[in-house]
């Protein structure tokens, strides 16, 4: 919900006004109703029902006008499917015979071979209209297994550090390659320092030399594993960060132990997507 014809936000909206209204024209509680910190509310509803009602509000009173929108992600969820058939297949003809079973976008993911052409390696992400993912669909006549898609970690291209990224970044720039100062003039100039990379040079646990683009990483891993949670668990990544402290403290099986041995999950290894290109590249080029 975000306010319409005024310079405000609902940030300072009564929420007594907020809870009468929304029960009223939702015709009882909603599940869930918070403030978001850039002043717009974040409602969960508990049926299609609900949400039908509410998205027809125009005003919390005569002075507050507002809009009630499908959320633009929340609602969707991406799921990976291998399927050999498929390819050679155009994504446009794809998504023609698989809107019945509600995908809204086919992406293939693709492998840059050594002479930059791209090549297809049966891995499709799948964009689902709906808040779970479906664990298999048809392709024809035969059933396909779903896994989820986890993005990878999102590192800054700016300061190296994971959770933003470089347009609202205020921290100073980084090498990639040896945690110093930037140092490079141009973008393809190579630094041949020591490689070191800051988050875990910060964190004193910089046990081997490697630079930020390292997949062994512990903070890469670590980084990985919060992914899942947002993914998977739908949270925020302030959220997922304590719900993996939480799951870490103990001395049981680490989360990425119990996530390793589920089948279902699509983990993320040398086949990996980017997150948001589909072209796998080269180790030192990958997303940053
Ligand atoms: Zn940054
Ligand atoms: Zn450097
Ligand atoms: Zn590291």
């Amino acid at each position: 919900m975000c306010r319409k014809f005024s310079n405000d936000t609902l940030a300072n909206v009564s929420p007594f006004l907020i809870k009468k209204v929304i029960d009223y024209t939702a015709g009882s509680e909603v599940e869930t109703c918070k403030k978001l910190r850039n002043g717009n509310i974040l409602i969960k509803t508990k049926n299609y029902n609900q949400a039908e009602k509410l998205v027809k509000l125009v005003s919390l009173s005569p002075t507050v006008h507002i809009e009630i929108s499908e959320h633009t992600s929340l609602n969707l969820t991406k799921g990976v499917i291998h399927s050999n058939d498929l390819r050679g297949i155009k994504e446009e003809e794809i998504l023609d015979e698989l809107r019945n079973q509600n995908v809204t976008e086919v992406k293939k993911i693709l492998k840059e071979e050594n002479n930059d052409s791209l090549k297809e390696i049966g891995l499709i992400i799948l964009t689902f209209s709906s808040i779970s993912l479906p664990t298999e669909m048809s392709i024809g006549y035969e059933k396909i297994k779903i896994r989820p898609y986890i993005p990878l970690p999102l590192r800054c291209k700016k300061c190296q550090r994971y959770g933003h990224i470089e347009k609202i970044c205020k921290n100073a720039k980084i090498c990639p390659n040896c945690a110093n100062e930037f140092h490079t003039s141009e973008d393809n100039a190579e630094c041949v320092n020591i490689k070191s990379f800051v988050n875990c040079k910060e964190n004193g646990i910089q046990t081997y030399n490697h630079n930020s683009y390292d997949q062994k990483c512990p903070i890469f891993v670590r980084e990985k594993e919060i992914q899942v949670i947002i993914t998977l668990e739908k949270v925020d990544r302030r959220k997922a960060i304590s719900t993996y402290k939480e799951r870490n403290q103990y001395s049981g099986p680490s989360y990425s132990a119990v996530t390793r041995n589920n089948s279902a999950l699509y983990s993320q290894t040398q086949e990996s997507p980017a997150q948001s290109s589909t072209v796998t590249k080269p180790i030192n080029q990958q997303r940053q």
